[in-house]
Order: C-alpha cells, then structure tokens, then sequence
C-alpha cells in the first residue's frame, strides 16, 4: 500500500493489507502460528522487568502471542477499536466483561430479547454474587432510562436481538446511558463490524459504545468449526479492568484456533454480503408463504425496528443496506408445535444446529414465551422458527422451503 493512507481504502482492503512484521526473509501473506506457554527470557532482569500488559513484550502464552497479537490488532481495525481481548467463546466474551465490571449491589439492564445465555449468567453467577439484573424493552428508549437507576453500572446492547430480531433505536440507548454516565457494551455479533460501526455510530465521532463483545465463532470465523470471542474498547482504563480479570480467570484461545480466524478474516466482508443477499430474498419469498404469519428481518418494510434498521445500517452497501444472515419467521398460530416440528425435521438442506455465520444453513425452533420476561406487542401469535442462511445457492434452498412447507402445512 506504498503511497496510500490508510483513510484512502476500503475496510476490505485494509483487512487484507493489515500491517504484519513477517520473521526476516519471510514475506508470506498469512502470519505465522506461534504456539507457546513458557516464553524464554535471556536474562533475570529481562524476566524482572518485561510488560505483559501493554503488549511491548512476550512473557506466557496465556498473556498473548505474536499470532493473538496480530489477530486483536485485526479485530481493532475490523470494528473501530483500540484495545482487544480474546476469549475461548462468545459467551465468554459477556461473562468476562460482567465479571470485571460489576460488584455486589451493582446492576446490570439487558434487553428482553438478548442472547439467552447471556440471561442465564446474570441468572446464575451474577446473582450468586450479589449483582441483580433487570430486563428493559429493547424497542422502547423510555422503557430504559426508566430502569437505571443508581445501582445501574452497565447497559446491555444487541442489535438486532438474535432470535426475535428486533432492531433497536441503539443511537438513542447509548444517548441515554450516556447522559446517566451508564457504561455500554454491544453484543455486536450480527453486526460484525460490518453493518455498522460499533464505536462511531453517527458516523461523525460524536456517538459510540463502550465495549463491543463479538461471538467470532459467527462470521469472523465463518466455518463452523472455531468457538472465540472478543473485547474490543476505545479506553485504556476499561480496558485494563477487562484485562486484568481476562488474566486472573485464565481466559487464553489456542494458537490454531486463532490462525483459523486469521485465515477467514480476509473473506468476512465477501461472505457477509452473500449470507445478506440470500437472507433477503429468502425472507421476501418466504412472506408470501400462507403459513407463515410474521417474517423476522429487519431490513423488511414493516419488521419491528425497521426503521432503526435503515438509520443505522441502510447507507452501507451502495444504498443496499447491510445485514447478517439470520432471520427468522413465525408460523401462524393455527399450526400446532409437532405441524413446526415436522416442517424442521423435514428440511434437508436446512441443518437442525445452534449457531449461525458458516457456510451450512441451519433451522432452530424457538419457544420464544418461555425466554422473555413479558410478551412482545410487536411480535404476532405463533411458533417461532430461526434461520441462518449459509452459502448453498439461493434456489436450492427456496425450493428446499418449499417442499416442506407444503408437506408441513397442507393449504386448508
Ligand atoms: C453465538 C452468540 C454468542 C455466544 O457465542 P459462543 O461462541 O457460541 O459462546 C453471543 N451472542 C450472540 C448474539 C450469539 O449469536
């Protein structure tokens, strides 16, 4: 990139042409795997006064390698940020930063639709540890700011949520835990770094979260096949907090898995639009379909948070919009569970699996009641079904569908 500024490209192409220092003599493409708990030092004193925690030197595995190092450094120019820390999960990612933030007395606000094992955590070692929770609407500003109060110390953001795909207005959130000084953190999962700017939501500088946690099991690794997460701030004090408790938990991610998220970086923006593209235009055929009552995406007209949708992410992709791959439908409520059952079981193409972000498509039932505090006005009666669309050809996952909804639901 001789000549070029940084500013000149494309977030495509400065994921490719990341900056990486290769051993002398080495100039290949992808960076090394560098395997290693014990670091040898030359000397005592070397040993006595080398940082860990700044990154300008190698002390234990578990404190970083030259391949985690270049893949934070990756993930910081992916979503916006300055400072990352890797988990061997997502939901590592949620318990890591709830753990470093929060004290006895403390509470935390998490949207109603969120990302249930994240619920589950506050639920159980959160609790035990004497920090409560409340569950806000995610599609109402009011609802929240009503919640926080002065035992409030961190706010809970996704959007949209994962399963009832709600998009929330998340400029407004993060304006109100702002003003009552509320520390924020995006599950920014769906988004990716991709369909919107996580730490720069105006796009002007003015406007942004505090922490973004991102599944990289999703698309950053995009196979199916590697379970990490992230944390990624713009504050060096944050930050810390989060790394100091990331090292007393012992929270490390192998050198391979790491190297397999590098591997797939490169293609993320590629596989995002084409997961988009076919999301899309299965979700508009799928609203034709007379069994079905509701379709969950939310860059379609009339889906709860649209608009939100289009504010935030609507000017990405020429205009396009962006979006992950993942929506879902509600079938009508005269369909009974084993009619929805049945319609699942009779997908092939359509794996039955948890997950979503690789290049297989997978079908997840969901019994939404039984995960929100209260039901959703926005949200119509029925069995509630999740897809993550993957990179089989559109067509054949269309007639896919098909097949089974007419077998499913025969047309009364
Ligand atoms: C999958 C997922 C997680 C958790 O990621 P794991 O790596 O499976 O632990 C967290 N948040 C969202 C929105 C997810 O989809």
């Amino acid at each position: 990139m001789v000549g070029m500024k940084d500013h000149d490209t494309d977030l495509a192409t400065r994921i490719v042409h990341h900056g990486y220092l290769p051993p002398a003599g080495f100039e290949a493409p992808q960076p090394g795997v560098y395997k290693a708990s014990t670091v040898i030092f030359p000397s005592v004193a070397a040993m006595r006064s080398r940082e860990w925690k700044d990154k300008s030197g190698y002390t234990y595995g578990l404190h970083g390698t030259p391949t985690t190092f270049i893949l934070e450094e990756r993930l910081c120019t992916l979503e916006g940020g300055l400072q990352c820390v890797l988990v061997p999960s997502g939901l590592a990612a949620i318990a890591n930063v709830g753990l470093a933030l929060l004290k006895p007395g403390d509470e935390v606000l998490i949207p109603d639709n969120a990302y249930g094992p994240g619920k589950d955590f506050a639920n159980g070692e959160l609790a035990r540890f004497g920090i409560t929770h409340a569950f806000y609407d995610p599609l109402d500003p009011a609802d929240l700011a009503a919640r926080i109060t002065p035992a409030t110390r961190l706010v809970w953001l996704e959007a949209p949520g994962s399963v009832s795909m709600e998009f929330p207005d998340l400029c407004e959130q993060v304006r109100i835990c702002r003003a009552r000084g509320v520390t924020t953190a995006l599950d920014n999962t769906w988004g990716a770094g991709l369909a919107f700017a996580p730490f720069d939501l105006t796009g002007d500088g003015s406007l942004g979260v505090d922490i973004s946690a991102h599944a990289l099991t999703k698309y950053p690794s995009g196979g199916g096949d590697v379970l990490m997460g992230s944390v990624i701030t713009r504050d060096l004090g944050l930050h810390m907090k989060i790394k100091l408790t990331h090292m007393r938990l012992g929270l490390g991610v192998g050198a391979n898995d790491a190297e397999a998220i590098l591997r797939a970086l490169p293609s993320i923006g590629l596989r995002y639009r084409a997961h988009d593209e076919a999301a899309r235009a299965l979700a508009l055929w799928l609203q034709q379909q007379p069994a079905i009552a509701q379709v969950l995406h939310p860059a379609l007209e009339g889906a709860p948070g649209h608009a939100h949708w289009k504010a935030l992410c609507g000017a990405a992709q020429g205009g396009q919009g962006a979006a992950a791959g993942l929506f879902s439908v509600i079938i009508d409520a005269r369909y009974t569970q084993q009619q929805v059952d049945a319609f699942c079981d009779g997908l092939h193409l359509f794996k039955l699996g948890y997950s979503w972000g690789g290049p297989m498509s997978l079908v997840v039932p969901y019994t939404l009641a039984s995960m929100r505090s209260r039901p959703s006005p926005q949200l119509k009666p029925g069995t509630l079904v999740r897809f993550s669309i993957g990179l089989e050809a559109v067509e054949d996952l269309r007639r896919d569908l098909q097949q089974s909804l007419e077998r499913a639901f025969p047309a009364a």
